[in-house]
């Protein structure tokens, strides 16, 4: 099949290199000519685990072209997925207006029947607001499916080659026809496709997100009551997700959510239910719970400091939302920083992955160092902000050479309390008592 992918990012490039990966030829469009210049060289304008190898192997193919062009694109595609940017707008609720501008391009450029498929995270109504945009530039036949995307930064290759599910709204019969051929390859291996109408699939999208927020908002308040009783958060885990209805996953209490999507998908449901004069109460205190435990353990620092952290120096190790991704956007690293700085602090920061985005934004506000050893030269005290797996066995006695201070305060619970303790450190998590 003919496919148009409209925006590379995450979504977007991750999604046109998996349809070309399962033998489609694929046209990619961007409005930014640097990004598409790049990847028309083979440079991979993200970072996610495995995806330049297929990236490579598809353009080497032939299966997988880049163009500013949509309409180049759109003449030889039947079936044109937007995977666009639909960021939180001053009050909240999701920007509508890049996936209408291209919706509003399709109309007037397209000369035959297209599938529009939306794999933003869109409010419920949008396919409705798609076609009408559409509608009002043609009187050519087409349909708009929503097809939320589910794929996590950091597994994006993976969840993408091997969905748990994936959802399709769609109140066309031909559409969904043309959906269950692009998505035959997954559910021939057994993985469903599940078809409703676009309104429940655009819902189910931000219910999926804003449930794992609220999940992990409930673990990380009941790591905060576990430290002021002395339970340990780490046994409470264990001891909850052994029970099947409960699950393991997303039990881990740390410096909150972050990332591109939970925060603000999570705004948005909240504002779309405002303005259908629906309160949602759960998210409404996530979301507040999320901004304090994002910054929970700088109290912590200036209390293991006697009250004043001017001038003092703190490595930060990891600067990403989470591991495995060089996004920075909403990342707990950030909201620390900005803190730690206006209360005087220094910082020196390690992440090779992400540092390129945070040197953008910050510039030279920090410093950032080669190695996670050579951030904590002369540090009064490290902070862990990202749980990435370099983290996970440090050599403590090179740590404790090198810092001022042997204190760590562990946003990402990376060590079992015995392993700082045995190497004398002092040693602040989440949830659990702290190694003096
Ligand atoms: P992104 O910001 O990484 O990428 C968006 C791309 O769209 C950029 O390359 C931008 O240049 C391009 N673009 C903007 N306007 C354009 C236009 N008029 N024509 C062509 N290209 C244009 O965004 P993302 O993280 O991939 O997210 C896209 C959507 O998918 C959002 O709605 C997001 O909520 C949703 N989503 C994201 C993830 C994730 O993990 N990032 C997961 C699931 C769903």
């Amino acid at each position: 099949m003919n496919i148009t992918i409209v925006g590379t990012g995450y979504v977007g490039l991750v999604t046109g290199t998996t349809l070309a990966e399962l033998g489609n030829s694929v046209y990619c469009v961007d409005i930014d000519e640097k990004k598409v210049e790049g990847m028309k060289n083979g440079i991979v304008p993200i970072y996610e685990p495995n995806l330049e190898e297929m990236f490579l192997r598809n353009i080497q193919a032939e299966r997988l072209f880049f163009t500013t062009n949509l309409k180049e694109a759109l003449d030889k595609s039947e079936v044109v997925y937007l995977a666009l940017p639909t960021p939180p707008g001053e009050d909240g609720s999701a920007d509508l207006s890049y996936v209408l501008k291209v919706a509003n391009d399709i109309g007037e450029l397209m000369t035959e029947y297209k599938v529009v498929v939306n794999k933003s995270t869109v409010p419920v109504g949008t396919a409705d607001k798609v076609r009408e945009t559409i509608s009002s530039k043609t009187s050519i036949d087409f349909d708009v499916v929503s097809n939320p995307e589910f794929l996590r930064e950091g597994f994006a290759v993976e969840d993408s080659m091997n969905p748990a599910r994936v959802v399709v709204g769609s109140s066309s019969d031909k559409a969904k026809e043309i959906m269950a051929k692009i998505y035959q390859p997954f559910t021939n291996t057994g993985i469903p496709i599940i078809f409703m109408d676009e309104k429940s699939s655009e819902l189910t999208k931000y219910a999926s997100n804003s449930f794992l927020a609220v999940k992990i908002t409930f673990m990380n308040e009941i790591a905060n009551y576990c430290e002021k009783v002395g339970a340990d958060v780490d046994k409470v885990r264990l001891g909850m997700g052994s029970d099947d209805r409960i699950g393991h996953r997303f039990l881990f209490p740390g410096i909150g959510y972050g990332g591109s999507c939970f925060p603000k998908d999570v705004k948005a449901l909240i504002k779309s239910g405002k303005d259908d004069g629906f309160n949602f109460q759960i998210l409404e205190a996530t979301e507040k719970v999320n901004i304090s435990q994002k910054v929970i353990l700088v109290s912590e620092i200036e209390k293991y400091f006697g009250g004043n952290i001017e001038g003092k120096t703190i490595a930060m190790w990891g600067l990403a939302f989470k591991a495995n991704t060089d996004d920075i956007r909403e990342a707990s690293s950030l909201d620390n920083i900005e803190l730690l700085l206006q209360k005087g602090a220094k910082i020196v920061a390690y992440d090779l992955i992400a540092e390129g985005n945070v040197k953008k934004l910050l510039g030279n506000k920090i410093s950032y160092a080669n190695t996670m050893y050579d951030a904590l030269e002369n540090a009064d005290a490290l902070f862990i902000a990202t749980e990435w797996p370099e983290f996970k066995n440090p050599n403590f006695d090179l740590m404790a050479k090198k810092m001022n201070n042997k204190a760590i305060f562990d946003g990402r619970n990376m060590f079992p309390l015995e392993v700082p303790e045995q190497n004398g450190f002092f040693y602040k998590s989440i949830g659990r008592k702290t190694i003096q």
